[in-house]
């Protein structure tokens, strides 16, 4: 019988190897950065070689068939609501671990680095698990650790602050902040049969422990096309959590709804099977987008994306901002801070953040138009020269940027920027807590 010491080789397909030590069952642990995909070991390298990882969002639209009677309604919105509390709950709860675990720091004691920096003492492994599994019922044991991984990385980042500089606390969490993970065996993608006769897409999930349901999901294109490849079994999946965020609700205004985050191993295409026209992409003093494709000028070659409809949205918003502005000092003298901060600043976040996301929205569609394009006229390359685009001024342009990136490696189109300036104007979107797939 094997000891559980005893380490164990294991061979990708293309010969790399590794070192692992077996689980509980014997079988052996997933070496660091390999996968086991379909039942096989692959390499980190092999992985590379056949998949890009890609994280995406598809928003909650309600449960799906029979399950919804109200009773179970309600029971599941309570579900989202207590594992989104406690998730906080947990967070906040944890930190005070992690700075009662570093509470015999000696700033008199501080050791320093070759280049004269503070250099802190590694952080002392905290025992929380145990407690608080006990503690938070509404979460699985894995989403506690998965959690525990994301605050730790904060209270890394806030502990120069917090032990050496002092001016600062650690920072605390609120609800819906954080995700909810849900674990790879307690999810599934289903198709559910409308009552029009139509599929709809579905994802069946436990959501806090003991308790699984069925939720309907507002697919969009995108979205529908990565579902079906992770149906197909094309696309690996890696992690499903629930967040939190904005979408855009009746008349444009944005509410916070409820999110599945997926994220998935995508197959690459082979490059070389493809066509391999080249797209030149650029701005022009008109047009938010000009493509030109092999250099040609021919009418056939060429791709114009107009961005009026960004530049009217982006300058109605700034004349809205103006005058919030100045209504904003010409109220100074007369009234409180506390009284301007509650009749100007709410509207004005408000009405900024409603902007914001249909924006964003309006960058998806333009994304999507370049794809698509490039799809039907056989591209395999585009070069985006991303100077001269002064026309518009306060726009996200690394988000043009990056949702053309998104949109060009679902279908395999290699992607070059060049020129990208580091200093854009950046519009504040929603503040989300940066995650790992
Ligand atoms: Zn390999």
């Amino acid at each position: 019988m094997a000891s559980a010491a005893e380490k164990i080789t294991v061979v990708c397909a293309c010969g790399a190897q590794a070192e692992t030590r077996p689980n509980k069952d014997g079988e052996p642990k997933v070496p660091r950065r390999w996968r086991r995909l379909s039942g096989a070991m692959v390499c980190h390298q092999c992985v590379a070689d056949r998949y890009y990882t890609r994280a995406f969002r598809v928003p909650m639209r309600g449960l799906a068939g029979d399950t919804k009677d109200e009773r179970t309604k309600k029971d599941f919105y309570a579900a989202l609501t207590n594992a989104g509390r406690e998730s906080a709950q947990f967070a906040n709860w944890y930190v005070r671990k992690l700075e009662l675990a570093d509470d015999g720091y000696d700033p008199s004691q501080q050791a320093t680095t070759k280049d004269g920096k503070t250099k802190l003492p590694a952080l002392p492994a905290v025992d929380y698990y145990g407690d608080a599994v006990s503690r938070f019922k509404h979460i699985s044991g894995a989403g506690l650790s998965a959690l525990a991984q994301i605050v730790e990385r904060y209270y890394r980042a806030d502990r120069f602050a917090v032990l050496v500089a002092l001016n600062r606390r650690p920072r605390s969490y609120r609800f819906g902040e954080l995700p909810i993970e849900i674990r790879r065996q307690s999810w599934s993608l289903v198709r559910e049969e409308g009552a029009d006769g139509g599929s709809y897409w579905a994802i069946r999930a436990q959501i806090t422990p003991g308790k699984s349901y069925t939720i309907k999901l507002w697919a969009d294109r995108d979205a529908m096309v990565r579902l079906r490849q992770i149906e197909s079994g094309a696309a690996e999946p890696l992690a499903c959590k629930i967040v939190r965020a904005s979408k855009p609700g009746p008349g444009g205004k944005p509410r916070k709804v409820w999110f599945f985050r997926i994220a998935a191993l995508f197959p690459r295409v082979d490059r070389s099977k493809r066509a391999t026209h080249t797209l030149a992409l650029c701005h022009d003093a008109n047009l938010l987008l000009v493509g030109r494709r092999n250099a040609s000028d021919a009418a056939e070659d060429r791709l114009e994306i107009p961005g009026r409809k960004l530049r009217v949205m982006i300058s109605g918003g700034d004349v809205a901002d103006r005058q919030w502005q100045q209504q904003d000092s010409t109220a100074r003298g007369l009234w409180s801070r506390r009284k301007r901060q509650r009749v100007f600043a709410r509207d004005r976040a408000s009405m900024a953040s409603r902007r914001n996301l249909r924006i964003i929205d309006q960058i998806k569609l333009v994304a999507d138009a370049v794809g698509r394009w490039c799809v039907s006229h056989d591209v395999g390359e585009v070069v985006y020269t991303a100077t001269d685009r002064g026309w518009i001024t306060h726009f996200p342009w690394y988000r043009l940027q990056a949702a053309i990136g998104n949109r060009l490696e679902r279908d395999a189109i290699a992607y070059t920027v060049l020129g990208a300036a580091g200093k854009d104007t950046e519009i504040e979107v929603g503040k989300e807590l940066a995650e790992t797939p």
